[in-house]
């Protein structure tokens, strides 16, 4: 493979688009050779967006390129967005706020709306990024919690920029569509695979991987399957499809999507959001002791679990070739310890 990073990882589409570099790109794909032998195929694969940089790593990385730009360009002196206690999301945005040089204020959920009583996990690091943490038993998407803050600080004579929760509107979601120039760059060395998965919750990353799949010429036998930490498949379908078409749009892409074209599985919802069960800490485990990898105990491990339980009821052949797309989300890890030992 050549080594041209601008060629490999935008699409002529995404040029005019203000980006600034945050991530550490490409993020490499590496074999599952213990795990592809011990579960009997098929051959699985792992592409490591979990080491994308911005303390400790995950899929907001790719999408804050184009986020934190659009801030940038406005003006911004100051970023606000929104997620759960322990939101990946919140703590990409401060540590790309640092790095911009701007003030990241998080609005984060609890139950009772108090800080938590430990400060663990990616609320420890929020906060030892800078942010202004505020504290809402709103839920997602934080909406009136997220516009008394921009309130607040338009009056106090701020200039805040709003990255919406997940960082998932056309701006952030180009984040995955720069991503599928990478990936197909990077099959032409790997070779092919026949389904890629990944976990998909606000759905940015998989609008945008559907739009950068259609750019990318990505081959179409090549199944783009987000499996759900928390929506029915039908709505975050739905959802999904207005993103990438959206997306087009901002874009001028003559292409749209139709919500029957998006492939949500929902059967691993399981306690719901965040609650850590058997199949969680299955994944959880499998990864770190068969592969050495860390997974998170709310988005990555609870779908790594559905495609360890697709293989085991033969969804794939062992012929098969299965990539992975790894999200993230491990320095949750520590927040979940009673749930997982
Ligand atoms: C946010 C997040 C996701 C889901 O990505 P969306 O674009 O919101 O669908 C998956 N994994 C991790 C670790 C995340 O933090």
């Amino acid at each position: 493979m050549s080594q041209k990073p601008n060629n490999l990882s935008s699409f002529k589409q995404l040029e005019h688009l203000p980006r600034v570099q945050l991530a550490h790109l490409p993020t490499p794909i590496d074999a599952l050779p213990n795990l592809s032998r011990n579960l009997g195929g098929p051959e699985l694969f792992i592409k490591r967006d979990d080491q994308t940089g911005l303390a400790t790593g995950g899929n907001k990385a790719r999408k804050l390129e184009f986020s934190l730009a659009e801030a940038l360009e406005a003006g911004a002196d100051t970023v606000i967005t929104g997620g759960s206690t322990q939101s990946n999301h919140a703590r990409q945005t401060a540590a790309a706020a640092a790095r911009c040089g701007l003030k990241a204020h998080t609005v984060l959920y609890t139950p009772d709306g108090q800080p938590p009583q430990a400060f663990t996990g990616n609320v420890l690091l929020m906060h030892l990024l800078g942010a202004v943490i505020h504290w809402t038993t709103e839920h997602a998407p934080y909406a009136e919690t997220i516009a008394q803050v921009e309130a607040d600080l338009l009056a106090q004579g701020k200039r805040p920029y709003v990255v919406p929760y997940g960082g998932s509107n056309p701006t952030g979601m180009m984040g995955y569509v720069a991503a599928m120039a990478e990936f197909a760059a990077q099959i032409e060395t790997t070779g092919p695979f026949d389904a890629v998965v990944f976990a998909t919750s606000s759905g940015g990353t998989q609008a945008g991987m559907l739009l950068g799949a259609h750019l990318a010429g990505l081959p179409s036998n090549t199944q783009l399957l987000g499996i759900s930490v928390d929506k029915p498949a039908d709505a975050l379908a739905a959802w999904i499809a207005t993103l990438a078409n959206a997306g087009a749009e901002k874009l001028h892409v003559d292409w749209r999507i139709d919500a029957s074209d998006v492939a949500v599985n929902d059967h691993y919802l399981g306690g719901g959001y965040a609650v850590v069960g058997e199949p969680e800490r299955e994944a959880v485990y499998m990864l770190a002791q068969q592969e050495g990898i860390l997974l998170d105990p709310v988005y990555t491990g609870r779908t790594f679990a559905g495609l360890i339980d697709l293989i085991r009821r033969g969804t794939f052949t062992s012929a098969q070739r299965v990539l992975y797309w790894h999200t993230g989300g491990s320095a949750a890890l520590f927040a979940y310890a009673d749930a997982l030992v």
